[in-house]
């Protein structure tokens, strides 16, 4: 694995690979790797010939309240990770590679980023799309692989390159969970082995709603009191939002379709965690 820390040593080494007739995959990610990231990877491997990771804390997508400076970096750990699971690229800017001064451009999510993750963390998918925006122009990959754990992200991101006029495709891969069902997360880590408990409430609730709308029961009032039932068992989980949307346009509607998730976010002792499961069966 070639491991690249600047934008011309990234473009340099993709003209390359570009050259040989490869077709370039792209996983972007901030690092802490589990096997939800190896999953994209495994992914963009099967839809493209040589595959480039990107690992960026990105600042731009953290508030000043947030977690910035105490996000995981794991960086020997990452680059075995990501090397054992076939990366040929590898590219970790720092921030001034990324922002150098001057810089005045940024993305605006607009009405698909508004509600969500898009209030409760206001600024945050502008600094996303602004950093995916950035990435895509560094890698011009042909395809780039979204986990459906950031749902909204997701969204987004494939509204970006259509209303931009990208020319990629947007490839997204199922959550990964633990046995236990809860998703994996780079934030998991900082659950104490009693929050790592409580937060099992975040899944049983996003089934307790696809349960019901399994049996019938298509009012979006009727689904989300389903799952808020069962996170009222959790007092110390303190919920942010519980909702039932439609996936495309992430409003709410009186009624539930086929085309339905679940999304939660709540605050676990101090982790602030989110989930997502489609209503219809997996
Ligand atoms: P992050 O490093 O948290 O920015 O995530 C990088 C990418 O990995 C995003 O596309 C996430 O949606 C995806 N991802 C994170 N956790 C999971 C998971 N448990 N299953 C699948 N994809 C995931």
């Amino acid at each position: 694995m070639n491991v690249v820390a600047t934008i011309a040593g990234a473009r340099d080494a993709i003209s390359r690979a570009r050259a040989d007739g490869a077709s370039i995959g792209f996983v972007p990610t901030m690092g802490a790797l589990h096997a939800g990231h190896i999953s994209l990877v495994d992914r963009a491997r099967k839809e493209a010939d040589f595959t480039v990771m990107s690992i960026f804390v990105n600042p731009l997508q953290f508030a000043p309240t947030e977690d910035l400076s105490r996000y995981p970096r794991p960086v020997e750990q990452d680059e075995k990770m990501s090397s054992d699971a076939g990366v040929d690229l590898l590219f970790k800017p720092g921030v001034e590679e990324m922002y150098p001064p001057g810089r005045t451009i940024s993305v605006i999510a607009g009405e698909l980023g508004k509600d969500w993750e898009g209030s409760s963390r206001p600024g945050h998918f502008d600094g996303v799309l602004t950093v995916v925006a950035k990435l895509f122009n560094i890698i011009q990959p042909d395809i780039a692989v979204f986990g459906r754990k950031d749902l909204q992200q997701a969204a987004l991101v494939s509204a970006l390159v259509r209303d931009l006029d990208m020319p990629l495709t947007i490839v997204l891969a199922p959550i990964v969970r633990e046995r236990d069902g809860l998703a994996l997360s780079s934030r998991n880590q900082y659950l104490s082995e009693d929050d790592r408990r409580r937060a099992l409430v975040l899944n049983r609730a996003l089934r307790a709603a696809r349960a019901r709308f399994a049996g019938g029961v298509t009012d979006v009032e009727s689904l989300e009191a389903a799952g808020r039932g069962v996170l009222d068992e959790e007092p110390d989980v303190k919920v942010d939002y519980f909702a039932v949307i439609d996936e495309t346009t992430f409003k709410r509607s009186a009624v539930a379709s086929g085309k339905s998730s679940a999304i939660v976010a709540a605050r676990v002792g101090t982790t602030r965690l989110i989930d997502n499961m489609s209503l219809a069966a997996e």
